[in-house]
């Protein structure tokens, strides 16, 4: 089950790796007319349900959860979301929600880079702390560096039978791309390279293309 939309790209990623998409296709993302769509729509590939307004995620994966435990599957439901969303009253009944019911076989996965699309969290509505106020929720939570994939292995590999689990990934929004550091603090939800910009970008990243 896939519910996207800002992390698109990581979807269609993991999509090519375990080959149900031709890493061709990534070459029409965000192209007019392309279902490789920026923000996932229902007719995007491995996409079931969209989740804009955002902040509805949580709630979808829970749905998911409780159906999936009631037909006695196993296997899990993931849900990656922003730090934004943490900013909107949903996702925080929907915490409440899965910890009332145990719900085992949920994960939650933040992507924490401090930001929102109209620029730092702590500027617009800060939500921290996180962990203590998620832990204090019910759920068992884990705090790593999200650009350390070990680290992100055992935090994910972890679960509790009896609790839903969120993962609080701290990131950088430049990651790997230092020349963005200097736009901070202006948002870089939206980014527009210069002339050059984006090939010095690729060079950072160590590639010669978007598909290398
Ligand atoms: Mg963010």
């Amino acid at each position: 089950m896939l519910s996207a939309a800002h992390y698109t790209t990581a979807v269609y990623a993991a999509l090519c790796e375990v080959g149900r998409l031709p890493s061709s296709a990534l070459e029409q993302f965000g192209e007019d007319g392309s279902r490789m769509e920026m923000i996932g729509g229902e007719l995007s590939p491995g996409v079931e349900s969209t989740s804009g307004s955002l902040g509805q995620t949580v709630s979808v994966g829970i749905g998911r959860a409780i159906a999936r435990r009631a037909r006695g599957s196993t296997g899990r439901i993931w849900v990656l979301i922003s730090d934004g969303e943490l900013q909107e009253g949903q996702t925080w009944e929907a915490l409440q929600v899965a910890a009332h019911h145990g719900l085992g076989n949920l994960t939650v996965i933040l992507d924490a880079n401090g930001l929102q699309v109209d620029g730092p969290m702590s500027a617009i509505v800060d939500v921290e702390p996180i962990a203590e106020k998620v832990r204090a929720f019910g759920w068992s939570v884990a705090e790593i560096d999200g650009h350390d994939l070990p680290s992100i292995d055992r935090a994910l590999a972890e679960t509790a039978q009896d609790r839903p689990r969120f993962v609080i990934a701290r990131t950088t929004p430049w990651q790997g791309i230092p020349s963005l550091q200097a736009r901070y603090p202006n948002s870089l939800h939206f980014i527009r390279f210069r002339e050059g910009e984006a090939a010095a970008a690729l060079e950072d990243l160590h590639l010669t293309s978007i598909v290398a």
